[in-house]
C-alpha cells in the first residue's frame, strides 16, 4: 500500500537535511502511528507525501498502491486518494464547503476513470453523512471552515474524509489542542473509516489519541529516521519514558 524507502528530504537547496533515510511500510487495512520528539521531521514527512513546495527529495522512493507518488503533482496525489488532515485546517473564504468537496470528489473519480457524481447523488450522500456527524445544514452551506470553532473544524475534516473515502489517510497532530469531546469525534470518524482497503498514518506527539484509535503498529521517528517500531504498547512506553533513548 504505502511504501517509503530510504526517503531523504532537504530544505534550503540541500543545506539542511530533515528526513534522513526514512523507511516505512503501511500495508493495506492497517493503521500505523508515528510518534517522535519536536523537530523530528514528522510534519516534514506529511508535507513530502503531499508534495508541498519547498521540500526537495534527494534520495529514496515512495509508492502508493505500487505507483510512484513522488512523480505526481499534489493534485494528482489527492485525486489518487491520498488525504492529508492537518494540524490547522485551512479556511477558504468565498467557497461553500459542498462546492469545494464536490470538485475534489469529481477529481478523484476522474483519476479512477469514472464519471462525475450527479448533484442529487452528491447531496444525498452529504445529507446522510452530515446527519451521522450531527452537522447542521447551515454548517455545510458556509464557506469551508470560515468562522468554525476548533471542534467544528474537526467535525468538518471527518465529514470530508467520509465523503471522499480516501485510499490513504495521513493525520498530522490532528489531536493537538483538542478537548476530550473533539478527540472523540476525530477518533470515532477515523475508526469508522478503518477498512481492509484503506491505510492510515497517524502522526502524534502524545499517546492520548491512541487510547481511542488503537494502532496496528507504532514507529518512533527521530532525527529524520524511524528508530524503532512496535505494537500499540510502544506508545505507552514512550509516554512514560520519553524519547531520550532515541535521540
Ligand atoms: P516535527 O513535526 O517532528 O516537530 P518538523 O518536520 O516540523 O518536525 O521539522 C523538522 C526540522 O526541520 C525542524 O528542525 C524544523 O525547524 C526544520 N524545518 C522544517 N521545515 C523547514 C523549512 N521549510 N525550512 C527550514 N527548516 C525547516
Ligand atoms: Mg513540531
Ligand atoms: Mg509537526
Amino acid at each position: 500500500m504505502l511504501k517509503i524507502t530510504n526517503l531523504t528530504a532537504t530544505v534550503d537547496d540541500g543545506a539542511k537535511i530533515i528526513l534522513n533515510g526514512l523507511s516505512l511500510t503501511v500495508p493495506k487495512g492497517e493503521v500505523h502511528a508515528i510518534m517522535g520528539p519536536n523537530g523530528a521531521g514528522k510534519s516534514t514527512l506529511s508535507y513530502v507525501l503531499t508534495g508541498r513546495d519547498g521540500y526537495d527529495v534527494t534520495d529514496g522512493t515512495v509508492t502508493l498502491n505500487g505507483e510512484d507518488l513522488l512523480e505526481m503533482e499534489p493534485e494528482e496525489r489527492a485525486a489518487k486518494g491520498l488525504f492529508l488532515s492537518f494540524q490547522y485546517p485551512l479556511e477558504i473564504p468565498g467557497v461553500p464547503t459542498l462546492t469545494f468537496l464536490r470538485t475534489a470528489m469529481n477529481a478523484q473519480l476522474k483519476a479512477r476513470g469514472e464519471g462525475p457524481i450527479s448533484a442529487p447523488d452528491f447531496m444525498k450522500k452529504a445529507r446522510a453523512i452530515g446527519k451521522q456527524l450531527k452537522m447542521t445544514p447551515e454548517m455545510l452551506r458556509r464557506p469551508l471552515n470560515v468562522g468554525f470553532s476548533g471542534g467544528e473544524k474537526k467535525r468538518m475534516e471527518i465529514f470530508q474524509m467520509m465523503m471522499l473515502e480516501p485510499s490513504f489517510l495521513v493525520m498530522d497532530e490532528t489531536d493537538s489542542g483538542l478537548d476530550v469531546d473533539a478527540l472523540r469525534i476525530v477518533a470515532d470518524g477515523v475508526n469508522a473509516l478503518r477498512s481492509p482497503d484503506r491505510g492510515m498514518l497517524i502522526i502524534t506527539h502524545y499517546q492520548r489519541l491512541l487510547d481511542y484509535i488503537v494502532p496496528d503498529a507504532v514507529h518512533v521517528l527521530s532525527g529524520g529516521q524511524i528508530k524503532a517500531s512496535g505494537g500499540a504498547d510502544l506508545a505507552k512506553t514512550l509516554e512514560k519514558e520519553g524519547y531520550d533513548a532515541y535521540v
